[in-house]
């Protein structure tokens, strides 16, 4: 699975339609302090099922919307679009190419398409963790995780090594098995009630 292009439009800084092309290799951004540098890798994590503003290093998931500058006034929408080559099929989603969109609107609502089509949030977060590509993995290391990584307890470093390696998926998934289990055992203690009252 190869990541193609980045495309933002009202993301951060990113007011106009800005896209950028992965041509295989290492690719560096570089530039002068404040340019948008980390809006991009931001970018990357908000499309991929960031949920924490604060990890974006907003108050609230709205201030990712461009806010207005001198020259121009705030955008009522963010918008980003990954596009992946997914020959490989690292993506449990039978296309050679992917496509996750993630727009958001001032007004709070949102969209999420993978490939156009309509999805949830939690099915853009599985995808990702299916792949080993979750949003705590170390695909996307941010300033500062290095050092929190060789700080970090035995407990937490296997917590890093379980994204990678795709056990986090599995972890996610048997939590909603729990959950359902949970709700199943409610609604059988409650049909129980009901024959007991009815004999
Ligand atoms: P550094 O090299 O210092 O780490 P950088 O290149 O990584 O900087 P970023 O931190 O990505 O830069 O970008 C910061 C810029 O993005 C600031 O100028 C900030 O005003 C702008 N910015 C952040 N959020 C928004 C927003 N919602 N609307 C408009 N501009 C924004």
């Amino acid at each position: 699975m190869v990541l193609k292009t980045l495309q933002l439009k009202g993301f951060k800084s990113f007011a106009n339609k800005t896209t950028i092309h992965f041509d295989g290799g290492i690719t560096g951004i570089i530039g002068p302090n404040g340019s948008g540098k980390s809006n991009l890798t931001e970018a990357i994590r908000w499309v991929m099922g960031e949920q924490s503003p604060k990890s974006l290093r907003g108050d609230n998931m709205q201030d990712v919307i461009f806010g207005g500058s001198d020259a121009r006034p705030p955008l009522n929408q963010a918008e980003v679009v990954l596009q992946f080559d997914n020959r490989d099929r690292q993506l449990k989603y039978d296309h050679d190419e992917v496509q996750i969109t993630r727009r958001l609107f001032r007004t709070g609502e949102s969209d999420f398409l993978i490939n156009n089509h309509k999805v949830r949030l939690k099915d853009i977060v599985s995808l990702f963790l299916d792949s080993g590509l979750g949003k705590h993995s170390m695909a996307i290391i941010s300033q500062g995780n290095v050092e929190a990584i060789f700080n970090s307890k035995p407990k937490d470093r296997r917590f890093i090594i379980e994204q990678p390696a795709g056990v986090a998926g599995f972890k996610e998934k048997k939590k909603q098995a729990q959950q359902q289990l949970e709700q199943t055992d409610d609604n059988l203690k409650r049909v129980s009630d009901i024959v007991h009252e009815l004999a």
